[in-house]
């Protein structure tokens, strides 16, 4: 089982990271990327895909600091992406419309700019896209189908998958996979959504599904409101298996497939 979206560059595994990726490998995990959310943590996440094997690294900005951005932060990922062999995809970029407390809303014109910026970027080093989505998809679609000459196949994945039905739809349209995470185990619709997730899960094809943890964030059920890390996406496999109602070893061996697929693992 691959983790194609943590954070073990965040803060919160200073302490004990490289004991976190032993658990992790120890558990049945066999790679693990780490995604990069401004230059900082995604010149980390290249640190740790460098020193250690099975772990990868994404390179990217996302919504929340586009607006935080230094000139030539362009070029600064292009470097880290050129440096290292190990950097599979431009991301988390994308756009995130929801307003949080600490950080409101970025405005959406500097988010789009940024976000297409990564597209571009992403079309020169024939890297996919990890795609990160909060109450924004039909922006997102728009700025994906007016670029559609940019996007190489496969053109990479949603990360942490919301929406509804008609907007998973068209992100399957274009060739994108889609990565759940440990939300799915949540009881409910979730603030701002209109439907439950295990219904994506459900109607979203297995040969299209990543896995992922979105460490240390969102830890599943019955670890939620812990910290989540990268050995708990085989609660979401299980889960998933559970919720298509096929045995975890399939989920286990295509999720993996999907991910060799999307980041030519
Ligand atoms: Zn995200
Ligand atoms: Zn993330």
């Amino acid at each position: 089982m691959i983790d194609v979206h943590c954070h073990l560059n965040f803060h919160a595994f200073e302490k004990d990271c490289d004991e976190v990726i032993k658990r992790a490998f120890e558990a049945g995990v066999t790679k693990i990327i780490n995604v990069g959310t401004k230059i900082d943590s995604s010149q980390k996440a290249v640190e740790l895909a460098k020193e250690r094997e099975n772990l990868y690294a994404i390179v990217g900005i996302h919504p929340h600091h586009a607006d935080k951005l230094e000139k030539g932060w362009e070029n600064q990922l292009e470097r880290f992406a050129k440096d290292a062999k190990k950097v599979v995809a431009i991301g988390e970029c994308g756009l995130d419309y929801y307003r949080y407390k600490s950080n409101d809303i970025v405005d959406p014109k500097l988010q789009k700019e940024v976000f297409i910026k990564q597209i571009e970027l992403a079309y020169k080093l024939k890297l996919p896209l990890q795609i990160h989505n909060r109450q924004a998809g039909k922006d997102i679609i728009d700025i994906l189908i007016s670029h559609k000459s940019y996007l190489i196949n496969p053109p990479g994945m949603f990360h942490c998958m919301s929406g509804d039905i008609a907007f998973l739809k068209k992100v399957l349209d274009l060739g994108f996979y889609v990565g759940f995470d440990g939300n799915v185990t949540y009881k409910g619709i979730a603030k701002g959504e209109n439907i439950d997730l295990k219904k994506l899960v459900r109607f979203a094809p297995l040969d299209r599904i990543a896995v992922e943890t979105d460490s240390p964030f969102l830890a599943p059920e019955p670890r939620r409101g812990e910290r989540n890390v990268p050995e708990y996406v085989i609660i979401v496999g299980k889960y998933i298996a559970d919720l298509k109602g096929i045995p975890f070893d399939k989920v286990d061996e295509e999720t993996t497939k999907n991910a060799n697929q999307i980041f030519k693992l």
